[in-house]
């Protein structure tokens, strides 16, 4: 096998949900790649696109979208992959660790029994060492009294051990990619850093790959490599993290920075927030679909879609806007 073939390589994915008002472009045109053990955020407000990029990645997207355009894994296209095909990579070699854990565990089966089915139906194992690797998974994400919580049903645990689980069920078949969406929306902020900061210690150990999705700023510039910013179903910007951070070079990055909650402001204080809201999917401009909220907005930004354009002259970091130049 080709050594330097990416592990994921998305080229011009495309998603068409179907609507009441008619089709809408959910995903349109989103290219990016990483390799083994590479770690990847993306930010970006709700209803920007986040979500479904994780859902197609991961075969599960509502059952009339369309999806155009190539998702390779591994060397294999994932457009277009058959169902038996998908319940083979799902869980498998791609996890996904969703924002809702009461949502994403069977209510109905202790939590032992959970991880087990997965490890004898992926891992082949029998059911004594499905419990012995189940226990060993609860113990790697830190659960309190792992011993007596696989006997636990999912109602009985805490918030944040219910995400544990979902993390345990996530790493038990030693996925190459994991995506987490949103994994810490429900806990409480110390929690959320603890999670995270497991999320990353774990993928590090491990050597996956990391697509890690969330609200929270600061937790992305401690856990992953690189950055995307995702608006109207576009990466608008992307890049190593540590120089989106520093540059915020696209006008929507820096709004979503300068909106962002600060920990030790007085309470009360008003945050700046970016004019406007997310457009909805079918009415998108044509061109920019930051246009109507940009106090850069010419004609030209209306006409076709911004290409990519290096930021400071690093290819390697990119804004799909035609005005960098006037306030990078
Ligand atoms: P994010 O995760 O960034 O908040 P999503 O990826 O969930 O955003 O959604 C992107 C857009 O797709 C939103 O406008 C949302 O309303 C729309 N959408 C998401 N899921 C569906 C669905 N099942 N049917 C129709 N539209 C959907
Ligand atoms: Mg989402």
């Amino acid at each position: 096998m080709d050594t330097d073939e990416p592990l994921l390589h998305l080229r011009d994915l495309r998603v068409t949900l179907r609507t009441p008002r008619g089709p809408a472009d959910a995903l349109r045109g989103v290219s990016f790649t990483m390799r083994r053990g590479d770690t990847v955020g993306l930010i970006g407000e709700s209803g920007s696109g986040k979500s479904i990029t994780g859902l197609a990645l991961i075969g599960l997207l509502p059952e009339d979208a369309q999806a155009a355009g190539s998702m390779r894994f591994d060397g294999r296209e994932l457009v277009g992959l058959a169902d038996p095909e998908w319940c083979r990579l799902r869980g498998n070699r791609i996890a996904m660790i969703f924002q809702e854990p009461m949502t994403a565990l069977n209510p109905l089966h202790r939590v032992g029994r959970q991880i087990g089915e997965s490890l004898r139906l992926h891992r082949g194992l029998d059911a004594r060492a499905a419990r012995a690797e189940a226990l060993r998974l609860l113990e790697r994400v830190r659960m309190p009294q792992a011993a007596r919580r696989l006997d636990a049903w999912p109602h009985q645990l805490s918030g944040g051990q219910r995400q544990r689980v979902l993390i345990a069920l996530a790493l038990a078949c030693k996925p190459d990619l994991l995506i987490a969406d949103e994994p810490t929306t429900a806990l409480d902020a110390t929690l959320q850093r603890e999670v995270l900061q497991l999320i990353a210690a774990l993928v590090r150990e491990d050597g996956m790959a990391l697509l890690l999705i969330s609200h929270d700023l600061a937790l992305m510039s401690e856990n992953v490599q690189r950055t995307m910013v995702m608006y109207g179903g576009t990466v608008v910007e992307s890049g190593p993290t540590a120089s989106v951070f520093r540059r915020l070079a696209h006008p929507y990055t820096r709004g979503l920075f300068a909106a962002r909650p600060r920990i030790g402001l007085p309470r009360g204080t008003r945050l700046p927030t970016i004019p406007g809201r997310v457009p909805e999917l079918v009415d998108l401009p044509a061109g920019c679909p930051f246009a109507d909220r940009c106090d850069r907005v010419t004609d030209a930004c209306r006409a076709a879609p911004p290409p990519p354009v290096p930021v400071a002259g690093d290819d390697d970091h990119v804004a799909r806007c035609i005005h960098l130049e006037a306030g990078s």
